[in-house]
């Protein structure tokens, strides 16, 4: 089953502005592609409606084969895991272990199940030593190493990520690079670094104009740019 299925999607804002000029894009399970294009692309737009943020003025988006819906919006949001670009925005309980517990508790796993998911999801990202501590008094590449962990937490289907590189040191760009790569999980990530693409992602995607202009293995695609 693939991981994400969008046909001939097409979305304009109230305004008028035309975002999406029907987008077309298969990914197979376990599959790490990047979705690279320049601002205005329709990046963004497109990510919001692989969770149903926005959802489709035409065409429509599957995850797993689930169609989404309003009526599928909860199963959606479990198998599309978003890593925003702040890790600040998504980091607000007491304890690393709270924030990672958060989605799961949500969804009404408690107990044993709940505690496996804490620890797997941060055992993960190397950060299960600092379970106990204020999200706040870690550093920015270990914030964003505990955003990772909250959207694993949930067991998504894709993990979905905004700039992951960005504001990195490069010793935690290559902690945040291999972790990556040793998630069994299927991964999209929005980027403009062509180098972190071309280390991690087999697969890129070019979005240009709200459509996609190029689909293929990274290194031929950045070679022609
Ligand atoms: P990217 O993420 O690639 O920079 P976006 O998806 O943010 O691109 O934007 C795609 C297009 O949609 C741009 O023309 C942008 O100006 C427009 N746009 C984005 N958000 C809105 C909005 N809320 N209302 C109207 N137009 C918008
Ligand atoms: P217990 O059954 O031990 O009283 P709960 O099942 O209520 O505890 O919670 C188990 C764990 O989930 C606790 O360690 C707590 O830190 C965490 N937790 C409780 N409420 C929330 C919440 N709203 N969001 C995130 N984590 C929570």
């Amino acid at each position: 089953m693939n991981s994400l299925e969008v046909r001939d999607l097409a979305y304009a804002y109230p305004d008028g502005t035309q975002a999406l000029f029907g987008v077309d894009l298969t990914i197979g399970s376990g599959e790490r592609v990047a979705l690279l294009g320049p601002n205005g692309a329709g990046k963004t737009t497109l990510v919001m409606h692989l969770n149903g943020i926005l959802t489709a003025g035409h065409g429509s988006v599957a995850v797993a084969g689930t169609t989404v819906r309003a009526d599928t919006l909860r199963q959606v949001r479990q198998r599309v895991g978003l890593v925003f670009q702040d890790p600040d925005d998504q980091l607000f309980m007491p304890s690393v272990h709270d924030d990672v517990a958060f989605g799961p508790f949500n969804a009404g796993l408690r107990g044993e199940e709940l505690e496996r998911r804490v620890k797997d999801a941060l055992d993960r990202v190397g950060m299960l030593p600092f379970a106990e501590r204020p999200p706040h008094h870690l550093s920015f590449g270990q914030r964003r190493r505990v955003a990772v962990a909250t959207v694993l937490a949930m067991e998504p289907e894709i993990l979905v990520l905004d700039e992951p590189s960005s504001n990195l040191d490069p010793a935690a760009r290559r902690e945040l690079a291999e972790i990556l790569r040793s998630l069994e999980v299927t991964v999209l990530m929005v980027t403009h670094d062509l180098p972190y693409a071309l280390e991690l992602c087999e697969r890129s995607l070019i979005l240009s104009d709200g459509v996609i202009a190029a689909d293929g293995p990274t290194r031929s695609l950045l070679a022609d740019a």
